[in-house]
């Protein structure tokens, strides 16, 4: 039987199902106590004051571009390699997107890039109201700088750490929330933990927690101090907001409360098998993953780069060799102004060379905890023959 190794997999042990089990079991499936005590636990994790648990990243995103007010006429940046919920939670405002192009050497939005368009823009008045940076793969973007350039500028930031639960940025956890105002985690099975599908705003800020999450519960409060009428009775409650019903089950929580409990466990594993892979590629024409030393990625991904004179060519070969031995190779990301509904912005590929080159060479390996040596050195026999091919 021929194997097909994934780039990314879960794992689910026996504790995982019994803590879902354990909940299918009891009174409440969703609304009760197991996601308090997920947020709770997040939130303690990662030193933020404010958890608000939701069904997706996708979903957080747009309730932390909401809790800042983005609306119609504002403008947010987020970096053009990412998943496409990055730019689209402005949108679901009415919002406009622009992106900064990638650092080369990291592939997080670029300091120089963000620095030199917010000196343009201010020149033409357009500055953004949200900047989203992302830490790609688990690589902690470099926040203090982003926060000098935030307090200079007067935007917000919102840390897309979807990939970066478990990981510490200058020796502190990602998610504490001391340079931004929001961050956002994500749950899918193929992140850090899981929780089938699943998200999580993090802040420090008690207002923007408040308002999170009363958007992520159709804007519904029976807080009697928030409503702006006297109780009808004891079964009053107020809209006081449109919200949405993005709330994560108690299912999830379940599962989350369970997955966290060895987060850094997966940590750890994912960078034993990054530094493996740096070894064993390190002969090859290919780029390993830049880390800074003072930080520590959850490592989601492992990028490496097609170094090639006609790298174009050269990746799409090696790309299609690879899947042709079963390993589910990856590309993170097609960069999002390049998107059929992106094409209203009208951006040009030009704008973002440093972006352009990035999608010609980048190549996402298998990377996840249950990955065997065996699978690894498989998929680098297979890398190398590949190149060798072309
Ligand atoms: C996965 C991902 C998201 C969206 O996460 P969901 O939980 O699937 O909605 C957003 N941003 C980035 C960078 C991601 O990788």
């Amino acid at each position: 039987m021929r194997r097909v190794i994934p780039y990314g997999r879960q794992e689910i042990t026996d504790a995982d199902v019994e803590a879902v089990v354990n909940v299918l079991r009891s009174d409440y499936l969703t609304q009760g106590p197991a996601v308090t005590a997920f947020e709770a636990a997040m939130a303690t994790k990662v030193g933020a004051r404010h958890a608000i648990a939701s069904n997706s990243a996708t979903s957080s995103l747009h309730l932390a571009c909401r809790a800042l007010g983005v609306g119609p006429g504002d403008e947010v940046w987020t970096s053009p390699i990412t998943f496409v919920a990055s730019a689209n939670c402005a949108r679901y405002c009415g919002a406009s997107v622009d992106f900064v192009d990638i650092d080369p050497r990291t592939y997080n939005l670029s300091i120089d890039a963000l620095a030199a368009k917010l000196a343009a823009a201010r020149r033409t008045g357009r500055l953004p109201k949200v900047v989203i940076p992302v830490h790609l793969a688990g690589h902690p973007v470099d926040l203090a700088a982003i926060r000098a350039l935030a307090d200079d500028y007067g935007f917000s930031i919102i840390e897309d750490a979807s990939h970066a639960v478990g990981g510490a940025y200058r020796g502190e956890p990602i998610g504490n929330c001391r340079y931004s105002d929001i961050t956002v985690f994500s749950f899918h099975p193929v992140k850090i933990i899981t929780t089938g599908e699943g998200g999580m705003a993090l802040t420090n800020s008690a207002e923007l927690g408040r308002r999170m999450a009363l958007l992520n519960s159709h804007g519904i409060t029976r807080d009697p101090a928030e409503m702006t009428k006297a109780p009808d009775g004891p079964w009053y409650y107020e809209q006081i907001a449109l919200g949405q019903n993005y709330r994560m089950t108690d299912i999830q929580a379940a599962l989350g409360l369970s997955q966290l409990s060895r987060l850094d466990a997966y940590v750890a594993r994912r960078n034993e098998l990054a530094e493996r892979y740096d070894e064993l590629l390190s002969d090859l024409p290919v780029t390993v993953p830049f880390r800074d030393p003072r930080d520590l990625s959850a490592f989601h991904l492992y990028i490496v780069r097609i170094q090639s004179a006609q790298a174009t060519a050269a990746h799409r070969r090696v790309f299609e060799a690879l899947r042709a031995e079963g390993i589910l190779v990856n590309l993170h990301y097609i960069p999002v102004y390049r998107q059929p509904d992106f094409a209203s912005f009208g951006f040009d590929p030009a704008a973002f060379p440093q972006s352009e080159r990035y999608y010609s060479e980048a190549i996402s390996l298998p990377l996840f905890p249950g990955l065997t040596g065996d699978e690894q050195d498989f998929v680098v026999s297979s890398l190398r023959n590949a190149l060798s091919a072309v």
